[in-house]
């Protein structure tokens, strides 16, 4: 520990979720110099890593799981952040300012920081408990698929999001046969325009990977000898498609029971105001279980990305360390929301929050491959979507955290230069 700025009496933090928000806060806090007891429920038996490369390298590497992790134990001991691992917190006692955990016991906080992530959605259809019927969000989910993918060769994927489209990537590259089914009409359709879905299409067409859009999954269907093992998928036009494995990757829903449980407002997320704080000042909510008002969207989102889960837990522990005298000077939660996706040789990049467009203008810059998708809400950019343009993508970031002006028209136009544009603004002041 460094710089230590607080005497060490007190519960101090109490942080439920050991995923990559709960970590950063406790990091976070260490490193501007916190003494207090800083302690993480994980209920996960495992120290924190990182969820990104479980889709695509983990699954179809032989890579192992220290490769994931976000630091290692010493670093735990080293800064004294407590890690209980394999435990949870059950409910939470505002008024005493102390949780009970699952394992008996209870743990008092001055502040308790809800970082408790989200869980994936479970389709209610007949099957689902097959064994070969897989999920995809924790560590342990990645390595039961990759222990399945050896005597698998004929591989459904429900769900065409960013995961399933990202498992289908690299399970081409293992030379499985792969088919993603999508109940919409389009590929990524939260999270992308009508361009880019079009366009990642026909790139994963391209790789070999078959792709069913307006289907949905209606069962699975087990072996005829009745050994409990998936065999083939029952689709919504009542045909069927044999599998070896299912992976059903169809989103996520936030775990925001134990703070609706605890009397805070919840829905489709634990509600934060602006410094992710909840109805009691002593309670904060950050990363994937986490609802706010995002100023991007100019509504309430939850968003499930690392640069959301960080930047919240960053403003979470200045906000504990100014103490609650000088909490009013810490600025309100504003970073340009950002979030990438890797599907085989593409990198997908999202500045924004592009959902809400109603113009997008493509610059396909003569190269197969690569884009950038300008995302305007009437005259207003709010969002760049590129795929293999990282140097725009960081300009996009710049742009939308500086608000500088793009027009459409200019945005439209050929040979438009986004480096140059934004070079011209600068030189303008
Ligand atoms: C396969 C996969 C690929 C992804 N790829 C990308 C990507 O490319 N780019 C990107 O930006 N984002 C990606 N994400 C999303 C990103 O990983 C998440 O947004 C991020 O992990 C959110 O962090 P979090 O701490 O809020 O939640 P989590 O990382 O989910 O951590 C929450 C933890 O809290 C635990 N918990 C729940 N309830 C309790 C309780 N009551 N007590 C104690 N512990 C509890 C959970 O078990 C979990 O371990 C991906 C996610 C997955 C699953």
């Amino acid at each position: 520990m460094i710089g230590l700025t607080t005497p060490s009496t007190g519960s101090g933090v109490v942080i439920a979720g050991g995923g990559q928000a709960g970590f950063q806060v406790a990091a976070s806090l260490r490193q501007s110099g916190y003494a207090g007891p800083v302690t993480i429920i994980s209920k996960e038996a495992r120290l924190p890593y990182q969820r990104p490369p479980l889709s695509k390298t983990y699954i179809k590497t032989d890579a192992t799981f220290d490769s994931l992790l976000l630091k290692a134990e010493s670093f735990f001991d080293k800064n004294a952040i407590g890690f209980r691992a394999g435990e949870w917190v059950e409910a939470i006692d505002r008024e005493a300012r102390k949780v009970q955990l699952a394992g008996g016991g209870h743990l008092a906080y001055d502040h308790l920081v809800l970082a408790t992530g989200a869980a994936n959605r479970v389709l209610p259809i007949e099957g689902k408990d097959l064994a070969g019927v897989h999920q995809l969000r924790t560590a342990e989910d990645a390595e039961e698929l990759r222990a399945g993918l050896a005597g698998a060769r004929r591989i459904v994927i429900a769900g065409g999001g960013f995961i399933g489209l990202e498992v289908a990537a690299a399970l081409r590259s293992l030379e499985k046969d792969v088919t993603v089914i999508e109940a919409a009409e389009r590929l990524m359709g939260r999270t992308v325009s009508r361009e880019v879905s079009a366009f990642f299409l026909d790139e994963h067409r391209r790789m070999g990977t078959d792709i069913r859009l307006g289907t949905a999954l209606g069962a699975i269907v087990g072996d005829v000898d009745g050994n409990g093992r998936a065999r083939a998928v029952r689709l919504s036009d009542g045909s069927e498609l044999p599998a070896d494995l299912v992976l059903i990757a169809a989103g996520v829903l936030p775990n925001d029971q134990l703070a609706a449980e605890a009397g805070l407002a919840a829905d489709n997320g634990i509600l934060v105001n602006s410094h992710m704080t909840t109805a009691d000042p002593r309670i904060f909510a950050i990363g994937d279980c986490a609802a706010f008002h995002s100023p991007f969207a100019e509504r309430i989102v939850r968003l499930e990305s690392v640069q959301n889960a960080v930047d919240q837990a960053k403003l979470v522990a200045r906000k504990i360390i100014a103490g609650d005298e000088a909490a009013d000077t810490i600025e309100p939660y504003r970073a340009v929301p950002w979030f990438w996706s890797d599907q085989g040789p593409f990198k997908l990049q999202i500045v924004g929050l592009t959902a809400g467009a109603d113009h997008v203008e493509i610059a396909s810059l003569g190269e197969a491959g690569k884009l950038v998708a300008y995302c305007f809400k009437g005259d207003r950019l709010i969002g760049i979507e590129t795929v293999n343009r990282p140097g725009e993508h960081m300009l996009g970031r710049r742009i939308l955290a500086e608000d500088l002006a793009v027009a459409r028209t200019e945005a439209a136009r050929d040979g438009f230069d986004l480096r140059a544009h934004v070079a011209a603004l600068q030189a303008r002041g």
